[in-house]
């Protein structure tokens, strides 16, 4: 069994004991660990509501609500993956390059050592430093996006180039993405203009509008997914936003018109067979939440990554990571 589990809620109630994502140990180390939750409360980058900063607290205390066993997918997640709850990266609140360093150092020596990671935000722009730190390791990697926005506008309020609207430009300009292994699930809503899509499309990625993800079913989304991805290694980036604001108040740009959290968590769980090494759940602002309806939702999406990321490794063969590692080395 791996060295790393969560605490058992047939022993102790889930409502006791220090909150960390799914009641996971809170360990500081790389040794024996195959996924680190690690909280990325920043929310200097937005530029609607804010208050992203509490997210990772949020979402924690709604995991405690998680069971071992996911069902959809058929798997024990923790039986298959050594996890930890690393605790927050030292994010500094208004300096934005500082955090980014705080946080790509935080994550690297994780990449480093085969981990995979998944971050809980925190505003969307966190997801640069995130990326920084893998593809340090990985090389350029497949993004699979889940959002109402592209989060590839070139810059804001006079060229201000740092906000949680640009970090998949910014990772597309340094070269830390293949656009043409990627995917973004979900725009809607009203745009700047009919190019915020199309720039999408000519930068290379496969978009998919909320209406077009809407008319297909989950199984046809997830044969996408993987066409597109390949054999890639990929990140997921989930912004909460993606669903509906009725499933989903507490986010900082809402957009009316999207998909329950049924239908949501249907399309990410059909991403099967897909090589995560990170990913993340951002844009949870629990100051806006009502009845902790975003961050159990949140927190699900951050179980069903987990899941998948069982699931793929369990493919490969359950004690696959030192073998992954010498067969792949670190690229
Ligand atoms: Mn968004
Ligand atoms: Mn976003």
């Amino acid at each position: 069994m791996p060295r790393y589990q969560p605490a058992d809620s047939l022993q102790s109630p889930r409502f006791t004991g220090v909150r960390t994502f799914a009641r996971l140990p809170n360990v500081q180390s790389t040794d024996e660990v195959d996924l680190a939750v690690v909280g990325l409360p920043f929310d200097t980058g937005a530029t609607f509501k804010v208050g992203a900063r509490f997210g990772p607290e949020s979402v924690r205390s709604a995991s405690h609500m998680l069971r071992n066993y996911n069902a959809e997918l058929g798997i024990k997640p923790f039986d298959v993956l050594s996890c930890i709850d690393y605790g927050d990266a030292p994010v500094i609140p208004g300096y934005i390059e500082d955090s980014y360093t705080a946080i790509t150092e935080t994550l690297h020596p994780l990449a480093e050592a085969g981990i995979v990671t998944l971050g809980l935000g925190g505003d969307h722009s966190i997801a640069l430093a995130e990326l920084r730190a893998l593809a340090a390791v990985h090389g350029p990697l497949a993004l699979v996006q889940f959002d109402s926005h592209g989060d590839l506008w070139d810059s804001y309020y006079g060229g201000h180039k740092y906000t949680h609207g640009t970090p998949f430009r910014r990772a597309l300009e340094e070269g830390l993405l293949r656009p043409e292994r990627s995917v973004q699930l979900g725009m809607r809503g009203p745009l700047f203009g009919p190019e915020d899509l199309q720039m999408a499309r000519d930068f290379g990625f496969t978009v998919l509008t909320t209406t077009e993800l809407l008319a297909h079913t989950a199984k046809a989304i997830g044969q996408l997914v993987r066409k597109t991805v390949g054999d890639a290694k990929a990140f997921l980036s989930f912004d909460i936003d993606f669903f509906d604001p009725a499933f989903a108040p507490a986010t900082g740009t809402p957009e009316v018109g999207g998909p329950t959290s049924f239908q949501g968590l249907c399309y990410l769980r059909a991403c099967t067979e897909v090589n995560f090494v990170g990913g993340d759940v951002v844009e949870v602002l629990p100051a806006f939440d009502h009845a902790q309806i975003t961050a159990h939702l949140a927190a699900q999406v951050g179980y069903e990554f987990v899941s998948l990321v069982a699931t793929h490794r369990s493919r490969l063969g359950s004690s696959s990571r030192p073998l992954e590692r010498m067969q792949t080395g670190h690229e």
